[in-house]
């Protein structure tokens, strides 16, 4: 088999999208499972739509989800460079190669002819479409004599070269998750190829450097698949042979109708990039979520994929062994944000206390707290199955580091009772007095206390709980204290017991 070689080629036109990262994703574990190379190769021709930032934010995000590139703009590599603009220089020789071929042609419309044309054809109820026929009316090195079109070249005339595609062919070709395809050439138009700032566009710059990098498939969205045909003649009239292809299925919104856009995760609160996006109009990241980079490429890898077996969670090295293209559905996959949340689950589960206290220690470090790891292996055991990202440790744990301020009217209102301020008093001197302010030495001593007295236990507890937490959440009131400690425990009963019902 020749040497797999696949490329990852975005366009640095803003942040990736999470259907892009997917693309790497698939290209990465294709290329690994069969020891190929994972190229990336930066698509900038089309200059006006290019974004400052954008080129290291794919690179970023790449490196974040653990998908390593072997040759690439900071790689090097021996097929570079991999920025198309400092390729410039390589291009203009391969349209020639057309033209002299008869297989492309310059032309010389100017926009205002184009714009006539289109509006023409709309006025008569058609979608303008520049093929042979067009070409027959116009201004070009087809229609021209030769002297003519070279005498306008060399007067510095603007034009374009164009693909001359012929009037009516059958082409066939084959898509790996598609199957066989067949596409009449009349329904293709003479694609720009060249344009008149000096850039090539995609469709040239992208088949010449697959062609020099020697990409040996093209794995990629669903929406170039209507580029293919054209892609496939260009193949034919340099007399190359084409890379295989394979056209991924579209990531779809949450109810399944149309592609996921960044609007759809804006309005349901969740993020379609992999990590923020900090220019303009910025964007949330799956990084900056809380998300760990391994239960996002999880989540990806079987948005379109399949192993074929019940098993869900897989490890970057479980995926390279699993993945084939063969099961790579052909229709869309729905994105599901709940089920993101879920993958993001099963790997803090798999975290042992103490990485996800280190983990709770910086975030609780960026809040201002400072607590030894030690002492927060105890609260990520307790709360850790009920979480699924290191932030709600916090959300179930925050009474651990600060006294309530406020008290919930609603816990007030059912279970304060008018002795509760006299009893927590009471129960305040027994835990003064306890020699063993461990949980199990505090739950002895004022369970001891409230059996010797006759007391209810519920409306004691509760109103422990409320003075301890602020509401009637959290773990075991006997685990929360000897955590906090005697002073911090009295502290609390005596300020509750003074506020509370007055
Ligand atoms: N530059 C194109 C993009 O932005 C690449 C398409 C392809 O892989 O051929 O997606």
């Amino acid at each position: 088999m020749t040497q797999v070689r696949v490329r990852f080629a975005p366009s640095p036109t803003g942040p990736l999208h999470i259907g892009g990262v997917r693309t790497a994703l698939y290209n990465f574990l294709f290329a690994k499972k069969l020891g190929g190379t994972f190229i990336l190769r930066i698509e900038d021709t089309d200059q006006g739509r290019f974004v400052e930032g954008a080129e290291e934010y794919i690179m970023e995000a790449l490196e974040w989800c653990g998908i390593t590139v072997d040759e690439g703009i900071a790689e090097g590599g021996k097929y570079g460079p991999y920025r198309q603009s400092d390729r410039k220089a390589i291009y203009r020789q391969y349209a020639d190669m057309l033209i002299d071929k008869g297989h492309a042609y310059y032309a010389f419309d100017t926009p205002e002819q184009l714009d006539t044309l289109r509006s023409e054809s709309e006025k008569s109820g058609n979608t303008f479409i520049y093929n042979a026929a067009v070409r027959e009316k116009m201004i070009n090195s087809v229609t021209l004599d030769e002297k003519v079109w070279k005498e306008k070249l060399v007067g510095g005339e603007p034009y374009v070269i164009r693909y001359r595609m012929p009037l009516s062919d059958d082409i066939h070709f084959n898509d790996i998750i598609r199957g066989d395809i067949v596409v009449n050439s009349a329904t293709l138009d003479d694609k720009v190829l060249f344009k008149s700032d000096g850039m090539p566009t995609y469709h040239l710059a992208n088949i010449v450097d697959d062609h020099l990098m020697e990409i040996s498939h093209v794995i990629r969205g669903e929406e170039w698949l209507p580029s293919l045909p054209l892609h496939i003649m260009l193949y034919r009239s340099f007399g190359w042979d084409p890379p295989l292809f394979a056209h991924l299925p579209l990531l779809l919104k949450p109810d399944g109708k149309g592609k996921l856009s960044k609007r759809d995760g804006d309005k349901m609160g969740f993020p379609v990039f992999p990590i923020f996006w900090p220019f303009g109009e910025t964007a949330k990241g799956y990084r900056e979520e809380g998300y760990y980079p391994e239960a996002f490429v999880n989540m990806l890898a079987l948005l379109g994929w399949n192993p074929g077996t019940e098993q869900e969670l897989f490890s970057m090295k479980e995926l390279i062994e699993a993945f084939s293209i063969d099961r790579v559905g052909k229709s869309g996959s729905r994105f599901d944000p709940e089920k993101a949340k879920w993958f993001n689950h099963q790997y803090l589960q798999k975290r042992t206390n103490t990485q996800l206290s280190l983990e709770f220690r910086e975030f609780l470090r960026a809040h201002g707290y400072h607590i030894d790891v030690v002492r927060l292996d105890i609260l990520t055991g307790l709360v850790k199955e009920r979480v699924s990202f290191v932030r709600e440790i916090w959300d179930q744990t925050d009474f651990f580091f600060k006294a309530p301020d406020t008290y919930d009217p609603e816990v007030i209102k059912k279970r304060w009772k008018e002795n509760s301020a006299a009893l927590l008093l009471e129960l305040k001197s027994v835990l003064e007095e306890a020699k063993d302010f461990s949980s199990a030495g505090t739950e002895t001593a004022v369970k001891g206390w409230i059996a010797e007295k006759g007391y209810d236990t519920g409306i004691i507890m509760n109103a422990f709980r409320l003075v301890i937490v602020g509401a009637s959440r959290g773990p075991h009131i006997f685990d929360i204290i000897s955590w906090i400690g005697k002073d911090e425990t009295l502290k609390r009963i005596t300020k509750g017991a003074s506020v509370i019902g007055k």
